[in-house]
């Protein structure tokens, strides 16, 4: 059954170690209406049938996992914004140097049926200045008539133009083998010893995130000030925190402020995505001054959907009287539903309120999210469930679970083999008796169902 797995799940080896956690990331670029979001969903299509399993997608996120010819990538949505005519060249322009900052290669999209305009030339001058391999693609050529006319974008000097109808999916197969063509097999992560944690500050604009940055290294030794450069260009620093190194990423991110406000929901969007695909755990920051927002749940939800380890903190406690804190405890209780296991930390980055609980807070979520449950005792806590609380009979039917393994870890992933399709109720119980008898404090867990009929 072990073998089994290896293949069923893409090979995760026994401790999860070797899983390359930090995938290449590619961004899809453009002016409005050129077919970028159609391009996407074409392309995450052709994955439909492998991430069924997968729950808590949502439609806020900007970026995808891809499996294209055996390699991996994280496709970057950038069109999710609203097309506005005045500005339209600046929107467009910021936008793509997002992805220029974010990403490891570029899709260009330009309009096949329309050429090269000039806010695409502008886009072009910046993404040469940047120096990232760019895919230039031509879309909306859905037949070979079109392809002549595609043959002009040359003229855009970004090499061959490919043209790609992503409506119906003309072409899509050619221009993706050319994006893993200059792709870097995986983005350039700084290498050092595993014993080095990378951990994301990260919640929405004025939450603290700059303080509490100020305040750990304040307090505390930085060993390098700053270590500049990945291809992706985030500044990480490297600070010493309860007598151990931590890797926090992007802190360029975390101290610049936005130059504009246009698009900067997003942009600090995308920045917070990437910061958290970088990290191994999340520290999300929320103000307990301040009611919870959409914006304070979908950073959670990021860092849930990303399978990071997840802590809590509440910070500017400072601020909060008895009122304020009977209403924060109700709050979180009802808007952050999806991590009860999150461990939770009441702090101030003004006062320094607690600030020792933040790595405690940290490595108690990292030692979960690495965690391995024995074969053994997975499969007796399986046993007691079949016994004890045995899945309802459906049309006559009754799901059994055979037994179950850990495929691996970083997030813990555990398969259930069983004789049927297992409800979603059904599911999230076993979900909750896993957490009960093996803890996951602070990491989230899959669970997937292989049913043999
Ligand atoms: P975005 O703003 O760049 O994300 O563009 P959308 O993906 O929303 O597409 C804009 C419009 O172009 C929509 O009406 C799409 O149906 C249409 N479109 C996108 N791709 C194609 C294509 O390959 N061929 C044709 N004919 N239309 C397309
Ligand atoms: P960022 O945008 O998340 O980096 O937030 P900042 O670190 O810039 O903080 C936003 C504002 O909140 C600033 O005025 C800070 O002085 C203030 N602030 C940050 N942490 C605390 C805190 O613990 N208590 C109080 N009272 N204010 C804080």
């Amino acid at each position: 059954a072990e073998e089994d797995l290896a293949v069923l799940e893409g090979g995760l080896d026994e401790d999860g170690l070797e899983v390359e956690d930090v995938r290449p990331v590619v961004a899809v670029v453009g002016r409005p209406n050129v077919g970028k979001s159609t391009l996407v969903n074409r392309i995450l299509g052709r994955r439909e049938a492998v991430v069924q399993d997968v729950p808590g997608v949502t439609r806020d996120r900007v970026s995808y996992p891809v499996d294209w010819a055996g390699r991996q990538f994280t496709l970057v949505d950038t069109g999710g914004w609203d097309a506005r005519v005045e500005g339209l060249a600046l929107q467009v322009a910021e936008q793509a140097e997002v992805a220029v900052e974010l990403a490891d290669a570029v899709v260009f999209v330009v309009d096949g049926t329309v050429g090269a305009t000039a806010v695409d030339e502008a886009v072009v001058k910046m993404l040469r200045r940047a120096g990232k391999p760019v895919v230039l693609v031509a879309n909306k050529v859905d037949d070979a008539r079109g392809e002549a006319d595609a043959t002009a974008l040359w003229s855009l000097g970004l090499g061959q133009p490919f043209p790609v109808s992503a409506l119906h999916g003309r072409g899509t197969g050619d221009m993706l083998d050319a994006v893993l063509e200059v792709l870097p097999e995986k983005t350039s992560l700084p290498s050092e010893s595993s014993a080095v944690r990378r951990v994301a500050l990260v919640g929405r604009p004025n939450v603290g995130k700059s303080s509490l940055l100020n305040a750990l290294v304040g307090s505390e030794r930085v060993v390098v000030n700053a270590v500049a450069g990945t291809t992706r260009d985030p500044v990480d620093e490297m600070v010493e925190l309860g007598g151990r190194t931590w890797r926090v990423v992007d802190t360029a991110g975390i101290r610049r402020k936005h130059r504009s406000s246009v698009g900067a929901d997003f942009y600090a969007g995308l920045r917070t995505q990437a910061a958290i695909e970088r990290a191994e755990v999340a520290v999300v920051l929320v103000d307990a001054s301040e009611v919870l927002s959409e914006q304070d749940v979908r950073v959670v939800q990021n860092a849930v959907d990303a399978g990071r380890a997840v802590v809590l903190a509440v910070n500017k406690w400072d601020l909060v009287d008895e009122e304020r804190r009977r209403y924060l405890e109700r709050e979180l209780e009802i808007e952050l539903v999806q991590v009860p296991w999150a461990p939770r930390v009441n702090l101030s980055a003004m006062t320094g309120r607690h600030l020792d609980r933040l790595v405690p807070a940290m490595d108690r979520a990292l030692a979960s999210w690495e965690h391995r449950v024995p074969t053994g005792r997975l499969n007796a806590l399986v046993a007691e469930i079949v016994a004890g609380h045995p899945h309802p009979v459906r049309g006559g039917k009754q799901p059994r679970i055979l037994y179950a393994t850990q495929a691996g870890v970083r997030p813990p992933t555990f398969v259930l083999f069983t004789t049927g399709f297992l409800e979603a109720g059904y599911r999230r119980f076993v979900e909750r008796r896993l957490r009960e008898e093996f803890g996951f404090v602070g990491t989230p867990i899959e669970v997937t169902v292989r049913a043999r009929e």
